[in-house]
C-alpha cells in the first residue's frame, strides 16, 4: 500500500513538541558488518510507499534468486493491499462498503483476518477500519484547516473495526456505506511474515528483512555473529541503542513519524480511534516480538494506548515493548535495553 510521504517537519510549534523532538527517537537502521558485506547478498526495491531491503546469507549463489522471488512476491502484496493506487483488491473492497459480503483476493482475506484479530486484541487501539477518519485528517493536513465537528462525527460513524466482518468462506464485508480499511499499520509486518513463510530457502539460510526502517524480521544470525542488530536513532541522528534480533521481529512507531500542521498545531499521522483525533502525545514505541505482524500492530497500538492498558495487553501477548513520552520518561516490558543510554544488549 502506498503511504503519503509528504511531511511538514517545520516545527516552531509548541515547546513541548520541540522538547519531544530532542528527547525522542526518529527511526532505526540495520547495522552492517564486514562479514555481512563479504558473505551476504543485499538488495532493495521500492514497495508499499517505502523501501524493502533484504540481506540474505548462507545460501551461496541461491541468495540472489531468493531475493528475486521475494521482490516478485512483495510486488503482488503491494498491489493487493494498497489503498492509494488507482485500482486494486483493497480499494475495490472499500468501494463495496455497505453492500454486503464480497469475495476478496486471498491475500487480502488473510490480512483482513489478521487485522480483525489484532483490532480485537488491542481493544481497537489498532483499528484497520479507520480509513474515513484518516481521509479527513489527510485532507486537513493538505488544507491546514481543522475538520468541522460535523465532518469528524460523520467520519467516526463510518469508522470502527466492529463494522469489518471477516467471514469463514473467503468473503468479508464493511457494514456501513462510506467505511474504508487502511492497512498502513499492519501491511508491512504482515508482508514480512508472509515472505518468510512462503519463500523456499535452503536450510541454514539467514536473513534480515528491513521494511522502510520501521519493520524488521530476522532469521538466524549473520555469518560469524550471534545476532542481527538494528540501531535506534534519535531525532538528531545520534545513536540511542542497538537492539539484537535473532528469529525475531522489531517494529518502531512514532507519533512524530509524519506530522502535519493543522489549525496551527502539529498533528500526528496516528489516530486514536477512541476519539477520532490524532495522537497528541509525542510517543515513540519499540516492540520486539516473534512475528512481524504482532510487532508492527503493537507498536502503533502503544503510541495510542496509556501505559496501564498497554501493560495489560502485554500480559496476554508474547512481546517486549519500550515506550517513551515527551518527558523522556518511559515504561518497558521485557528485555529491551534502556534506550536513553547507548547499550548493546546481550541476546
Ligand atoms: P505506523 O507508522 O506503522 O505506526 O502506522 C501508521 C499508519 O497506520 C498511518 O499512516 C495510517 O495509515 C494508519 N493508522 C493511523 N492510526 C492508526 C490506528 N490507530 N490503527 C490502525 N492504523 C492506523
Ligand atoms: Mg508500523
Amino acid at each position: 500500500m502506498k503511504k503519503k510521504t509528504t511531511t511538514d517537519r517545520t516545527l516552531g510549534g509548541t515547546t513541548a513538541w520541540l522538547l519531544a523532538v530532542l528527547l525522542l527517537f526518529a527511526g532505526s537502521v540495520p547495522i552492517a558488518s564486514a562479514s555481512i558485506e563479504n558473505q551476504c547478498f543485499r538488495d532493495a526495491r521500492p514497495s508499499m510507499g517505502t523501501l524493502l531491503q533484504v540481506t540474505i546469507c548462507g545460501a551461496g549463489a541461491e541468495n540472489t534468486r531468493i531475493a528475486r522471488r521475494i521482490f516478485a512476491r512483495v510486488a503482488v502484496l503491494d498491489q493487493v493491499l494498497t489503498t492509494w493506487a488507482a485500482d486494486g483488491p483493497a480499494l475495490r473492497f472499500n468501494a463495496g462498503a455497505g453492500g454486503g459480503p464480497q469475495l476478496v483476493h486471498p491475500d487480502l482475506f488473510a490480512v483482513l483476518r489478521a487485522a480483525r484479530f489484532w483490532a480485537e486484541r488491542t481493544g481497537g487501539a489498532f483499528d484497520p477500519a479507520i480509513g474515513r477518519l484518516l481521509a479527513v485528517w489527510r485532507e486537513a493536513g493538505s488544507s491546514g484547516i481543522e475538520p468541522s465537528r460535523e465532518v469528524l462525527a460523520e467520519a467516526r460513524r463510518q469508522s470502527g473495526y466492529v463494522g469489518l466482518e471477516v467471514l469463514a468462506d473467503g468473503t468479508a464485508a464493511l457494514r456501513k456505506p462510506g467505511m474504508a480499511i487502511d492497512l498502513g499499520a499492519i501491511g508491512k509486518g504482515w508482508a514480512l511474515d508472509t515472505l518468510a513463510r512462503e519463500i523456499d530457502m535452503p536450510l541454514g539460510t539467514s536473513f534480515l528483512f528491513d521494511f522502510g526502517g520501521s519493520s524488521y524480521l530476522a532469521r538466524g544470525a549473520p555469518p560469524d555473529d550471534r545476532t542481527w542488530r538494528v540501531e535506534i536513532r534519535r531525532e538528531d541522528g545520534t545513536s540511542a541503542a542497538v537492539v539484537p534480533l535473532r528469529d525475531q521481529a522489531l517494529s518502531v512507531s512514532g507519533a512524530l513519524g509524519r506530522v502535519n500542521r493543522v489549525g496551527g498545531r502539529m498533528r500526528s499521522h496516528i489516530i486514536d480511534p477512541r476519539t477520532g483525533m490524532p495522537v497528541e502525545k509525542p510517543r515513540f514505541a519499540i516492540v520486539r516480538a516473534d512475528d512481524a505482524t504482532a510487532a508492527e500492530v503493537l507498536s502503533t497500538a502503544f503510541v495510542v494506548l496509556e501505559e496501564t492498558s498497554a501493560r495489560a495487553l502485554l500480559n496476554e501477548v508474547s512481546a517486549e515493548a519500550l515506550v517513551t513520552s515527551e518527558k523522556g520518561a518511559e515504561w518497558r516490558v521485557g528485555a529491551l535495553g534502556r534506550l536513553d543510554r547507548h547499550q548493546v544488549e546481550k541476546p
